[in-house]
């Protein structure tokens, strides 16, 4: 019987004008962006963290703290790294499945992009990684569009 883990994380950035917009590695065509000091790629970052909380390895900002080395980094390399570490520790994803708020644009026809992307940074296939959105109805910064959130669930096993 294989020994599974699983990790839960939440991940929030504040939209702002003039900044892309990256969701699990995909730019998303929109008037806003998330700011942050990397990408604030909200779905890379709750896939990260939910993982190293699988394996009780702290969090992401221990990993990639916020210097210079990480400045501007493409999450979805983080991400990479992240599973490069969990496979040298005998782990590999079983799935995730990552939840996103965000007000507008719609993310569904993007999401398998996503998933494509996500899923070969974290040595799986697109099978194993769900990516999916909802609105917030209006409610809270989500909903309102002052930010976005992303909430992600992590299964790992060796
Ligand atoms: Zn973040």
């Amino acid at each position: 019987m294989a020994e599974q883990r699983v990790g839960v994380a939440y991940d929030a950035h504040r939209l702002v004008p003039d900044r892309p917009l990256v969701l699990g590695g995909v730019t998303i065509p929109s008037d806003v962006g998330l700011d942050g000091h990397s990408d604030a790629d909200i779905v890379c970052h709750a896939l990260i963290d939910a993982t190293l909380g699988a394996l009780a390895l702290g969090d992401i900002g221990r990993w990639f703290p916020g210097t210079d080395e990480w400045k501007g980094a493409s999450s979805l390399e983080l991400l990479r790294s992240t599973y490069d570490r969990v496979r040298e520790l005998g782990w590999s994803l079983g799935n995730a499945d990552c939840m996103v708020v965000l007000a507008r644009p719609r993310i569904a026809p993007h999401t398998d992009a996503m998933r494509a992307r996500l899923a070969a940074a974290m040595g799986a296939a697109p099978a194993q990684v769900s990516v999916r959105g909802t609105t917030g109805d209006g409610l809270g910064f989500a909903g309102q569009g002052e930010g976005a959130a992303a909430h992600a669930v992590v299964l790992v096993s060796r």
